[in-house]
């Protein structure tokens, strides 16, 4: 037996930086209506604080072109300064209901782009002496032609790798910002080859093509230094100079520089409103609160929960590139259930024996699919026929043989053993 139910032909896509709004096009180019709930006061996201790709190519006119193509289309509408109330329904019947908004949306998928944040160091002396600034603000700096001539016309500069990353708060690699680094010391190094510029860094992860980018910078003269996460570098201040010191752990000394500016590459960490939203959502994330997909290869895009995809920096730390082409995947398995007009379920999916559940939620746990939910006012369990894929977890852990798999019930099986 299987039921169909209609699909609404709208995306709801959570976040407009570059994820969302990439996202956003692609769905709306094929004629799905689209709606971005951006809980800033602008569109743009993190791309505004990247001014310039590796290559050196200037983000401003694609960020404007990208911004103006979200802000034209007939078929996006976009909330800004917005914020999630509750979301309700399933694959192809979602609600999802925002502050201060009377009227809910609702769409038949969602895409999640809500990007993550700069790491703020507590460590180095960030903060407490204005010397010592994050690799952001730099390029922000770099970007403004003053400051960058004041930048590079400085005697030497440190920058100091794995700020917040690959250590006891947080074991992962942040991925980008060796490469941003590189980029930066690329630049000043442009700028006034006389300005010393020394990395510190632990592992340079310049991955794949981005490798030439490291032999330029060693090439242009920028100095390599590395640390291990036993010994990390030393920031002080005497006699009103920055004092670096570091243990080479090639030479097998301790270094020390006395830089003019000593620059950071903080962690990129996890949107806080990311524990929120996968309440609302019904989806996990990993240890360091991004999203987790269904499958690192085989979905790599989805969540269990049906109808619901992730892209961009919400799902981890990844380059421009890199986001435009998750954007893209999560917009194109989002179009697979807007393109239908109706769903089906499965033919074997768990139904619930009212008369013997006794609503004590045992199987909306341990339902990976979400696909439970218990009936407040009857007090029993309710299978949502669209999400349940037939697993039979349900079935097998009522302790009152409450859950039947349709064509499975226990008394079909135990027949079948019977005459075996
Ligand atoms: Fe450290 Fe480089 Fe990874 Fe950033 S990209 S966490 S600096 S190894």
């Amino acid at each position: 037996y299987k039921k169909s139910m209609g699909v609404n032909k709208g995306a709801l896509i959570i976040g407009g930086g570059l994820a969302g709004m990439t996202a956003a096009i692609d769905c709306a180019d094929q004629g799905f209506a689209v709606t971005i709930v951006e809980k800033q006061g602008e569109l743009g996201g993190n791309l505004r604080h990247v001014h310039t790709t590796l290559s050196g190519k200037e983000t401003a006119a694609t960020l404007d072109a990208l911004i103006q193509k979200v802000n034209n289309h007939p078929n996006i509408a976009i909330h800004l300064n917005s914020k999630i109330k509750s979301v309700s329904g399933y694959v192809g019947n979602f609600k999802t209901e925002l502050d201060g908004h009377a009227t809910p949306i609702e769409h038949g998928a969602v895409i999640v782009a809500t990007g993550a944040e700069q790491y703020e160091p507590t460590e180095y002396g960030f903060g407490k002496d204005e010397r010592v600034l994050t690799q952001q603000k730099l390029e922000d700096m770099l970007h403004q032609s003053e400051a960058a001539t004041a930048v590079a016309s400085l005697k030497s500069i440190v920058m100091i790798q794995c700020v917040g990353s690959r250590d006891e708060a947080r074991s992962y690699c942040s991925r980008v910002c060796c490469t941003n680094a590189l980029k930066n010391a690329i630049k000043i190094k442009e700028i006034n080859p006389k300005t010393a510029v020394y990395i510190l860094f632990r592992d340079i992860r310049t991955y794949g093509l981005r490798e030439k980018y490291y032999r330029q910078a060693r090439e242009k003269g920028v100095v390599f230094i590395r640390y291990d996460l036993a010994r990390k570098p030393r920031v002080q201040t005497t006699g009103g100079n920055l004092v670096v010191t570091v243990k080479d752990v090639m030479l097998g000394r301790n270094v020390s520089i006395k830089p003019d500016l000593c620059v950071l590459s903080a962690a990129i960490v996890a949107n806080p409103d990311n524990k929120t939203l996968s309440q609302f959502l019904k989806v996990p994330l990993e240890a360091d609160g991004f999203f987790l997909e269904a499958h690192v290869k085989l979905r790599p895009v989805d969540f269990a929960t049906e109808g619901v995809f992730v892209c961009g920096l919400a799902h981890y730390p990844k380059d421009i590139g890199e986001t435009i082409a998750q954007a893209r995947a999560a917009a194109a398995r989002a179009a697979t259930v807007l393109s239908k007009e109706t769903l089906e379920s499965e033919g074997k999916i768990s139904a619930i024996r009212a008369e013997l559940c006794s609503g004590c939620g045992l199987c909306v746990g341990v339902c990976a699919y979400n696909a439970i939910e218990i009936d407040p006012i009857k007090n029993i369990a309710v299978i949502n026929e669209t999400l349940c894929k037939g697993c039979g977890t349900c079935a097998a852990s009522c302790r009152a043989n409450a859950v039947d798999l349709n064509g499975f019930k226990n008394e079909q099986i135990l027949s079948m053993l019977s005459v075996i």
